[in-house]
């Protein structure tokens, strides 16, 4: 009786933890078809795979675009109107802004197609077609062959296939290992290369609730921006020129203003950048130990410094208001990471699964001598990778933090050109490049800032790092007598003294400059003796472990899609199109509280209320009126006007800026966020918690037409 106790305890564990929930999945377009099509429509779909991605006719795909190199976007209109995140546009938002212009603070709307903003350098990306090529990249590669040779053989394939696919054409390709490498599938891209603002919300509402609601749920921001793209007069991607027309859209979207309710379907397109589905238990222990940690705890920091400038000075506001968002991004978002992780088990669960995976495996002889070492060597690489890892990441997250690192590292090119005694003319052009980069980069920099960062940052890492294994410069500030360990000392020593802390000496400097000048500068100096302790020391083990971790985790796919064949298995996110799907719900984060599904603008009002001091929470007069006025216009529900909903939909950071559509494939909402209690969703998806958030596209259609004035966009729309 015990006996079967236990079996059966152990076949429902091992049950839970093989069930893919419908919500749970990163789906590659094409395979949609074979792998979800069915289910899709039990859920709610009402058109086909192939009116989602078809290279035989246009299709949705046609209107999803990677918006520069980190976000996505989509059409609207036949005349190349597309609609991303306002966190995706704000770097450009904030090029455009000065004291005089505060595009961040105001907003910005052009209100006609002459008043849009050119962004030299920012481009968007269509997909022109994916194609399966493994067979081929893997034809020659053996089991047994070393790790660079496989290397080898692989790459040189790939650059075939990416010739023939590109050969004749403007478009460009890559080719990207999905399910560890496993397979390889070709992307041929084209990129349109003239895209202008067009319109933005204040930062009260693009990114209302600031750092203390990102990544949370209940969420009141109106997340969004417009662009638009352009062409050659005869349609071909074209760089700016006058003679540029609004590029005619292949494919755009239809808005619907119908509004979600609790249970209705919903997919989401985009660019998810990068998830880890498949780690091990030890993998995940990895990163909630020691990965995560480190980072939060280096970013805390620089932060706490940050902030504190940014709210003494509107100047400084701007100057890091895009590199401040990118920096509290990935610092808060780790810390959910780390409490959904053990909040769900995910380690146990882990677990739980590769012991049936052990059990399986070892029932089978011809599996046992193929997979059955690949767990425990896992465990044992882990445990060699940990310290090299946590070196690894204090270096990137403290040496590269410096921003006076990063800037001087940048001057590799021209000393390498002047050292290999290259030709004047090159040597001229490097620098006249190094000189532009300065102006971009002295813009938007405030040294006493940096100073201060340095001190802490190359404190903390010296405190955290063993001394033997430190770059000398940091043992020379510890145990020298003129420092004694004063960080700070030695930070302002370089910053009196190095050329490279303000855009007008630096100018005069580099201008005239030799090499032997160049090295003999402070910040060069400590640029170059952090940088190459770091290829020295560093970065060599750190990839070397990483690489036979890689490897056996493509082979641990492997066996897990042979041991385990009844599961249906996605490939992890790897920056490539996707879909993802599922339901409009609520969630209940924790005992007894339950999460509606939506919110609304009287929940944005609350907050505002509540917090005198305002703060994120300060929220454009204007709206405040219309909000008084319940003047919602078509757009509103029942006497509301709401903001945000949430999806069981599964998604990662690059889905930023992604279309939210119903079951007829019309745009509903525009995704940009997740969860607190679902961050985690990157490594472990936990179907009860993981949600994604997303404006409602009546509050955008609200914000054009009502707030900003900029109802004539509207017509160009489709509105359903
Ligand atoms: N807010 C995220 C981003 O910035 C999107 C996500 O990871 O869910 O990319």
């Amino acid at each position: 009786m015990k006996m079967i106790k236990h079996y059966l305890l152990f076949l429902l564990v091992a049950l839970s933890v093989l069930k893919l929930r419908a919500d749970e999945g990163i789906w590659l377009p094409m395979l949609l078809e074979q792998l979800n099509e069915q289910e899709m429509k039990t859920m709610g779909l009402k058109i086909t795979a192939e009116d989602i991605y078809s290279i035989n006719h246009s299709s949705m795909k046609d209107g999803i675009l990677l918006f520069g190199t980190g976000c996505t976007g989509s059409l609207i209109s036949p005349e190349g109107l597309l609609i991303t995140n306002h966190h995706c546009g704000l770097s450009l938002i904030q090029k455009h802004s000065s004291l005089e212009h505060d595009y961040l603070k105001q907003g910005f709307w052009a209100m006609n197609k002459a008043e849009e903003l050119l962004n030299p350098g920012l481009t968007v990306t269509f997909i022109v077609r994916m194609e399966d090529v493994s067979e081929r990249v893997l034809a020659e590669v053996g089991e047994e062959m070393a790790l660079t040779e496989k290397k080898a053989i692989i790459d040189a394939r790939i650059k075939e296939i990416i010739a023939e696919a590109t050969e004749g054409t403007h478009y460009e390709a890559v080719v990207k290992p999905f399910y560890q490498g496993n397979e390889y599938y070709l992307i041929v891209s084209e990129k349109y290369l003239d895209v202008r603002l067009v319109g933005a919300p204040p930062n009260g509402i693009g990114s209302y609730g600031g750092d203390v609601d990102n990544w949370m749920w209940p969420r009141h921001s109106g997340d969004f921006s417009l662009f638009r793209i352009y062409t050659a007069p005869d349609g071909s991607p074209a760089p700016y020129s006058p003679q540029n027309v609004p590029m005619k859209s292949r494919y755009f979207f239809p808005v619907s203003t119908q509004g979600v309710k609790e249970g209705d379907f919903a997919m989401i397109y985009g660019f998810p950048y990068r998830t880890q589905e498949y780690l091990s238990s030890y993998g995940i222990q990895y990163v909630e130990e020691v990965e995560h940690p480190s980072r939060i705890a280096l970013r805390h920091e620089r932060l706490r410094i940050i902030d504190r400038e940014m709210s003494k000075s509107d100047k400084v506001r701007i100057q890091y208001a895009s590199k401040q968002s990118g920096i509290a991004n990935g610092y808060k978002k780790w810390q959910g990471a780390v409490r959904g992780l053990r909040r769900a088990g995910a380690v146990s669960k882990k677990q739980a699964y590769e012991a049936e995976f052990m059990r399986r495996v070892s029932g089978k002889e011809e599996w046992r001598a193929k997979y059955s070492h690949i767990l425990p060597e896992l465990k044992s690489l882990y445990q060699q990778f940990r310290p090299v890892a946590r070196h690894f990441w204090y270096f990137q997250e403290a040496a590269y933090a410096i921003e006076l690192i990063d800037f001087a590292a940048e001057l590799g090119e021209l000393t390498a050109l002047m050292q290999g005694g290259a030709s004047e003319a090159a040597i001229a052009d490097a620098r006249s490049k190094a000189l532009r980069r300065a102006k971009g980069f002295f813009n938007n920099y405030e040294p006493k800032i940096d100073r201060e960062i340095m001190a802490v940052m190359l404190r903390m890492y010296a405190d955290s790092i063993p001394a033997s294994q430190q770059p000398e410069v940091l043992r020379e500030i510890v145990n020298s007598k003129k420092y004694q360990g004063d960080f700070e000392l030695f930070a302002q020593e370089v910053f009196t003294e190095s050329a490279f802390t303000n855009g007008r000496s630096f100018e005069s400097f580099l201008t005239n400059a030799d090499l032997r000048q160049i090295e003999k500068d402070p910040a060069y100096q400590l640029m170059a003796q952090l940088v190459s302790h770091y290829y020295s020391h560093i970065l060599p083990p750190f990839q070397q472990l990483k690489a036979q971790i890689d490897e056996l985790n493509r082979l641990y796919m492997q066996a897990q899609r042979e041991v385990f064949s009844e599961k249906r298995f996605y490939p992890d996110a790897n920056f490539s199109l996707r879909l993802t799907y599922g339901k409009v719900q609520g969630y209940q984060p924790r005992d007894a509280v339950v999460y509606r599904y939506y919110t609304t603008l009287s929940g944005a009002i609350d907050k505002y209320r509540n917090h005198p001091e305002k703060g994120v929470y300060d929220l454009p007069e204007r709206l405040m009126q219309l909000y008084q006025d319940k003047d919602y216009g078509p757009y509103g529900q029942e006497g509301e006007m709401r903001i945000g909903f949430i999806t069981t939909t599964h998604t990662t950071g690059g889905n930023s800026g992604s279309p939210v559509f119903d079951g007829e494939g019309r745009l509903i909402g525009l995704y940009f966020d997740r969860n607190w209690e679902g961050t985690m969703s990157d490594i472990f998806y936990d179907p009860e918690q993981c949600r994604g958030i997303s404006v409602d596209i009546r509050y955008i259609l609200f914000l054009i037409d009502k707030y900003a004035g900029a109802g004539y966009l509207l017509n160009e729309m489709k509105l359903e």
